[in-house]
């Protein structure tokens, strides 16, 4: 979800920087086939002075797919077959579930696992401690991942994916205290400890099954029972990937309290949210979709097949505004009781009086989703509204020539995703447009909020749903990130981020990232990758159509966004030609796992490859590869036919996680006639998704759009700068004449692929440089321009305009990154000062990450 769409050269800093291949792989710990978590409860109270989040969570369970029919104590017995990862992959041997405990320990082809937490010490006898969960203990070995049942007592382990965390105390909930609970009992009669413990369990099974139309019913019982009085504490310790919490004597999943609450801290340096100040000079904090997504802000399971709901209760100071993936937009609640001011001493400066009161904001969502999608973000911003005039949406009929009423039809099938209150299924859901959005800025930023972003928003929305149809979330928020933020924009259930270097220049770049970041609402949220490391399906899709929705966003005529995307397709394929030939080729796989993808242990847990990889989180090859493989389809397919697949697929699999080959089998069976162009799931499987390196079908295609009439352009003008570059070199010593050469207005795209091309030529004398960017309005184009137009600066080291690189530097962080390399490379002292001097006014706020990379550059 996160990306830095930007030109690169990665090859200087990236052969020196250490990569620890122990710390290269990311491990999912949850064991999400024995328990899965359905529905959280967090609630929160939020310090900006001590930056630490404090507070409860509750989750509410359910056995999990290898033990969800009764078996006697101790194992819970198997439903061979019933888990989805074997159910959706056609084309691959099943493998069924061992049931036998000494079968389970010996080697299953899951050897990964032998490298998860290497080298942490197995503290499995420190169970007991109740005190601090902070010992730096943790999951050692294959021992934890692959044997978990097995462990010590033979209790049974309830792993939770972790880290960065301080957890005080776990304990079960007794949801039979609740008042009315009793009619989620069939049988209530309580004779012994026992039965008490199978009725608690049997509350939370009614409770998380309940049908989707009693959703606010559901709601209201999942906060009372969040509220009820714990009934036991129970066993944990920490490990610095995982929490582990048992029962004692408690064997088999389906006897584990299956709700069960934990209390605890953030720490400040937890690499999920970041703690920062916004453009006004404001604290702020925000999850910025690092690679261990939320694991530290709240214990979870990190699977992306532990789909749940969430709802979430954040306290903090009045002056801040809470806002959160949620699905209503939620209006802030004064406390009652008076509670002790823990904001104080001058460290929070608010635009109106503080009155030192606490508010209370409260968040809920009914689609179940991977706990890595939860976003929240809380600091004193402002919300932007239009000034006098209604925002100008568009009426049905001047979209729905590219949605036939067929499509309308597909509303009234079922979906295939379990039962929650889809927007599929309801037909005034699925007629909107635009849906409900509001959009939040730091005070400085508000102005050009609303002179460029306001008006795109609806535009965008209404361009996306006459490509796609229904809107799967029903609001948005749209926030501009502090400066730090690693990426130009990041898309979360009801919430995009926008970085504030879109909201220079024109409103293309704006447009654009907004489209991309909308199209995620689909590829991405509503249908995920099963295989994280199948990052294309999100990115590729969400780039692909990033162009088409721009283009209906524009009302563009068809002959004139044909030949803004193939402008687009250029650049992406010098990108992606410059990208392959200056990274690992391990890195330029878009199906790392091959035919294992998607396969988990029989506990549930997996290694996301290279998930922790710094280079890697840097590459657009997800993006790119992605965006031409659909790309390519489209155009043997014709798009009418592709979009109305894209429809039906959509239809078929929103709510689900997802394989490559869902799609590939799908778009194949929908469009037969196609085989007989040599289309087939494993030649594209061969030629895009397993190897590295630029795809075959790609290289007869790229010679085309050197010809289309943008790119023509361009070069013509790439032509005449030579020529006025000649001309002033020769005549540098005489007077210069003053009939100038005519230039052609030029679109930011081809602003772009003329820097670049000038980027090409070995010497540009300083004339040329200084008509080039007076031509231009340089220093107003968007940040993408303005970037190359900084790659020249330093190339040629044009010192008078050394302050565009300080100002980049500093404002457009995002992109920032490959800059420093460049000022690196020279060698020239004055340049290198100046890499020194923008990094110490960074660094301290800098992304983590980016700042890592930056210093191995640097020093
Ligand atoms: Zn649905």
């Amino acid at each position: 979800m996160t990306e830095n769409l930007q030109s690169c050269c990665l090859a200087n800093w990236k052969m020196e920087m250490e990569l620890d291949p122990a710390k290269d792989d990311l491990p999912l710990m949850a064991n999400t086939r024995h328990m899965l978590v359905k529905h959280y409860v967090l609630d929160l109270d939020v310090d900006f002075k001590s930056q630490v989040i404090e507070g409860t969570i509750v989750l509410f369970f359910e056995p999990g797919s290898r033990c969800k029919k009764g078996g006697s104590a101790g194992e819970g017995a198997c439903l061979s077959q019933s888990d989805e990862t074997c159910k959706i992959r056609a084309s691959e041997p099943c493998h069924s579930p061992v049931t036998n405990v000494s079968a389970r320990s010996s080697k299953t082809g899951y050897n990964d696992f032998a490298v998860c937490a290497k080298g942490e010490k197995d503290t499995s006898d420190k169970n007991g401690n109740h005190s601090n969960g902070e010992q730096a203990s943790g999951i050692s070995s294959s021992k934890n991942c692959c044997d978990i049942e097995n462990h010590g007592s033979e209790d049974f382990l309830l792993v939770l994916d972790c880290c960065d965390l301080s957890v005080l105390k776990v304990e079960e909930v007794d949801v039979a205290a609740v008042p009315g609970i009793e009619k989620f009992t069939r049988s209530a009669k309580l004779t012994d400890a026992e039965e008490l413990r199978n009725l608690r369990n049997q509350i939370v099974h009614e409770l998380v099954t309940l049908p989707a139309d009693r959703w606010r019913e559901q709601l209201y019982y999942y906060t009372r029972c969040s509220q009820a009085p714990g009934c036991g504490e129970l066993l944990f310790s920490t490990g610095t990937w995982s929490l582990m919490i048992r029962k004692a004597e408690v064997q088999a999943p389906r006897d584990f309290p299956h709700a069960i609450r934990i209390w605890y801290k953030t720490k400040p340096e937890g690499r999920s949210v970041t703690w920062t100040t916004d453009q006004s000079s404001r604290p702020c904090v925000y999850t910025m979709g690092s690679p261990i997504n939320n694991r530290a802000l709240f214990p979870c399971q990190e699977p992306p097949v532990a789909m749940s709901t969430w709802q979430t209760t954040v306290r903090t100071a009045s002056c801040f505004v809470v806002l959160m993936s949620g699905e209503n937009s939620a209006e802030p609640a004064q406390l009652q009781e008076e509670r002790e001011i823990k904001v104080q001493g001058g460290q929070v400066t608010c635009p109106r009086p503080c009155s030192w009161c606490l508010l209370s904001w409260y968040y809920y969502v009914t689609m179940p989703m991977p706990a890595s999608t939860f976003t929240i973000a809380i600091g004193c911003w402002t919300e932007v509204k239009q000034e006098s005039h209604t925002a100008d949406v568009r009426t049905n009929n001047e979209f729905s020539s590219l949605f036939s009423r067929a499509d309308l039809r597909l509303i009234e099938g079922s979906c295939g995703h379990v039962a929650y209150p889809c927007r599929f299924q309801n037909p005034a859901a699925s007629s909107q447009l635009v849906i409900p959005h509001r959009v939040f800025a730091p005070w400085c930023l508000k102005d050009r909020c609303a002179e460029i972003l306001l008006e795109l928003i609806p535009q965008c929305l209404s361009a996306a749903h006459a490509t796609l149809g229904t809107h799967p979330f029903s609001r948005l928020d749209v926030l501009i990130v502090p400066s730090n933020f690693s990426s130009l924009g990041m898309a979360s259930p009801h919430i995009i981020f926008l970085s504030q270097s879109v909201l220079t220049g024109g409103s293309h770049l704006c447009g654009t990232r907004l489209c991309h970041e909308i199209a995620h609402a689909w590829f991405g949220l509503a249908i995920g990758a099963r295989d994280w490391t199948e990052e294309w399906i999100s990115e590729g899709f969400a780039t692909y159509l990033e162009d088409v929705f721009w283009a209906v966003a524009q009302q563009l005529p068809h002959d004139e966004a044909r030949e803004q995307q193939e402008l687009k397709a250029l650049l992406r394929w010098r990108r992606l030609r410059d990208e392959v030939q200056n990274s690992e080729e391990e890195l330029q796989v878009l199906r790392p796992n091959k035919e294992n993808t998607g396969e988990v242990s029989e506990s549930g847990t997996c290694i996301i490859k290279h998930g922790l990889n710094a280079e890697k989180i840097f590459m657009q090859v997800h993006y790119l590869k992605g965006y031409f493989l659909l790309q390519s389809l489209a155009k043997r397919i014709g798009e009418a036919t592709y979009f109305e697949f894209l429809r039906k697929f959509v239809q078929k699999f929103h709510g689900q996680l997802i394989l490559s080959q869902d799609f590939l089998y799908m778009l194949l069976e929908d469009i037969p006639e196609q085989k007989g162009y040599g289309l087939s799931v494993e030649n594209i499987i061969r030629a895009w998704l397993d190897t590295s390196g630029i795809p075959k079908p790609l290289l007869e295609e790229c010679q085309t759009w050197d010809q289309c009439r943008l790119v023509r352009q361009v070069n013509d003008e790439v032509t005449k700068w030579i020529q006025v570059n000649q001309r002033a070199r020769k005549r540098s010593k005489r007077k210069r004449r003053q009939d100038e050469v005519a230039f052609q207005k030029l679109l930011p795209d081809q602003l772009v692929l003329l820097l670049e091309s000038l980027l090409e030529e070995k010497t540009l004398c300083l004339r040329t440089l200084q008509c080039l960017e007076k031509t231009y309005h340089l220093d107003e184009q968007d940040s993408e321009v303005r970037h190359r137009w900084c790659e020249l600066v330093v190339k040629h080291k044009y010192t008078t305009r050394y302050a565009d690189i300080e100002k980049f530097l500093k404002e457009d962080q995002a992109m920032g990154v490959y800059l420093y390399g460049e000022l690196m490379v020279n060698e020239d002292a004055k340049q290198q000062e100046l890499a020194y001097k923008c990094f110490a006014a960074t660094q301290k706020q800098m992304d983590v990450s980016s700042a890592k990379v930056v210093a191995e550059m640097l020093f």
